[in-house]
């Protein structure tokens, strides 16, 4: 099946496309042209830009894609009095408008075939609340929204949708929002439940899973991937 991954050379979409390159046709994107050469298939689109976002659009409609993970994510710590209007506009566009103009394109395909998957990746702070991080958390949460909608859109198609929460993840993003916060690293795993950051190899398998034959019931839903984090304390 051919999958196309954004953000494919950051920590999480690295790992989904080095898994499920042994049985998939990958297409990978992503903005650092070196790190993609890594892939047979590749297109380099930096989504700040509707111009290149467009020319990704046409690049899943000429590959046919039956798969589509939207993982590319940015983040913001800030008290929401200091955020700038561009920096609203940068990470609703990269988290959230994306996304969206990005299945648009991928849907035509998948319903002509009956068959399509598609992965959002969310954040647990579109789940739960995180103080100094109100522009993520709403652009993360706009995906479980779409994602819940799509999955009823789409039902009748063979299409499923469905959005996965990371929390704490070991990647450059979960390392460096950590260092971005007001708490130590060893802080935070003070309050992870199991006392680690989630692996990348743990999202991608979850993105191995729900794509399938076994997870084709498995559609709308929003699912935490977190050690533990959103249960309570
Ligand atoms: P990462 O920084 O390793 O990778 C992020 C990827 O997004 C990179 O490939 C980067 O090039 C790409 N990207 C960023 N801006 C882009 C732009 N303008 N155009 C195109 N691509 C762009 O981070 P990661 O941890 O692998 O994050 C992957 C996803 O997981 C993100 O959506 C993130 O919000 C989500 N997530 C991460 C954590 C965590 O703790 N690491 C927790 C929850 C959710």
């Amino acid at each position: 099946m051919n999958i196309l991954v954004t953000g494919a050379t950051g920590g999480i979409g690295k790992s989904i496309c080095d898994l499920l390159a042994k049985n998939h046709n990958i297409f990978a994107t992503g903005r650092n042209e070196e790190l993609l050469k890594h892939y047979k298939n590749y297109l380099k689109a930096d989504l700040s830009s509707f111009e290149e976002m467009k020319k990704l659009g046409n690049y899943i409609i000429e590959n046919k894609i039956d798969i589509l993970v939207n993982n590319a994510g940015g983040y913001i710590y800030s008290p929401i009095e200091n955020v700038t209007p561009q920096q609203i506009e940068e990470i609703i566009k990269l988290n959230l408008e994306a996304p969206l103009y990005l299945i648009s394109k991928a849907v035509p395909y998948m319903k002509s075939q009956k068959f399509g998957r598609i992965i959002n990746i969310g954040s647990i702070s579109g789940v739960l609340g995180e103080a100094n991080a109100s522009i993520y958390s709403a652009s993360k949460s706009g995906l479980v929204g779409a994602s819940k909608a799509l999955a009823l859109e789409l039902a009748g198609y063979g299409i499923t949708v469905n959005t996965i929460n990371p929390g704490w993840v070991d990647t450059e993003m979960g390392n460096s929002s950590a260092e971005e916060g007001d708490f130590t690293k060893e802080e935070l795993i003070e309050c992870i439940p199991q006392k680690r950051f989630v692996t990348p190899l743990e999202i991608a398998g979850m993105v191995k899973y729900l794509i399938s034959d076994e997870a084709k019931g498995v559609t709308g839903q929003s699912i935490n991937l977190c050690a533990g984090l959103t249960c309570g304390y």
